[in-house]
């Protein structure tokens, strides 16, 4: 079925605030090795979703399944032992430890397949380093990276947990104009790689530069899902941006 075969498989995700329906019934299904956007506008749901799917709250209703098993109530660190990483909107990163070590953090998630062989941990982290083109700068303190570095080192960490999909929520939030071109760059390269990648996103540029299909939320409802052609000329979504 299509709901086996999907990387990450939500359907009727509803998350209610009291009587806001911050959610309401939105499906959602992430193909292997496709890079899948989730964009609307403002106050449309993007960061109530990215909550819900990584198991920050427990949805009203709706299910969410990764790599076909239902995780609709395991906590976060379960997710993440099953293989959906994540990187967040602010980045989070160990200023004070080297890249290296971060790195290395994400390479020793629990249930990562080399999770407890420590020189295969140091050489998956130098590889995922290598990816984002920051081995040369392996043994430097965090904090002495510039802020787009530093979401790399991120994206490093996320990696090299060998993950089943990579949640990137608002990468390009905080990168300068070259910054964002560069990390547009990035994800193509991940996307040639086969890494299936779900990005959150408010600015349609860098989504359209590298989605292969995207969902539109608006008023915590999906209100266009399909290629980014038909996405972006759809009539609902130019006045839900317009209507900001
Ligand atoms: P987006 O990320 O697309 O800007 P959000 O998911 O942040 O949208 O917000 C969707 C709606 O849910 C908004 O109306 C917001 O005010 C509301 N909301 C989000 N989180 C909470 C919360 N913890 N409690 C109450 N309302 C919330």
């Amino acid at each position: 079925t299509a709901s086996s075969e999907a990387a990450l498989a939500i359907t009727g995700l509803a998350k209610h605030f009291g009587g806001l329906k911050a959610l309401d019934g939105v499906d959602l299904s992430v193909r292997r090795g496709a890079v899948h956007a989730l964009i609307g506008p403002n106050g449309s749901g993007k960061t109530t979703f990215i909550n819900v799917a990584t198991g920050l709250y427990r949805p009203t209703a709706g299910t969410i399944r990764l790599a076909g098993q239902d995780l609709t109530t395991a906590p976060a660190h379960e997710r993440t032992r099953r293989g959906l990483a994540r990187t967040f909107q602010n980045i989070r990163v160990f200023r004070g430890m080297t890249v290296l070590e971060n790195v290395m953090i994400g390479a020793e998630r629990p249930g990562n397949d080399i999770a407890e062989q420590p020189a295969l941990v140091v050489s998956r982290a130098l590889a995922a380093l290598d990816f984002v083109g920051l081995r040369a700068d392996a043994n430097r303190l965090v904090g002495t990276l510039s802020y787009g570095h530093q979401r790399y080192v991120e994206i490093a960490r996320a990696l090299a947990g060998n993950p089943h999909i990579l949640l990137l929520d608002e990468p390009a939030a905080g990168l300068n104009m070259t910054e964002k071109h560069e990390l547009g760059l990035l994800l193509r390269r991940l996307k040639g790689h086969g890494l299936t990648i779900l990005i959150v996103d408010h600015d349609m540029n860098l989504v359209e530069q590298v989605a292969d299909h995207i969902t539109v939320l608006n008023f915590g409802r999906r209100i266009a899902d399909g290629t980014p052609r038909e996405v972006l000329t759809d009539p609902d979504v130019i006045a839900a941006y317009l209507g900001e």
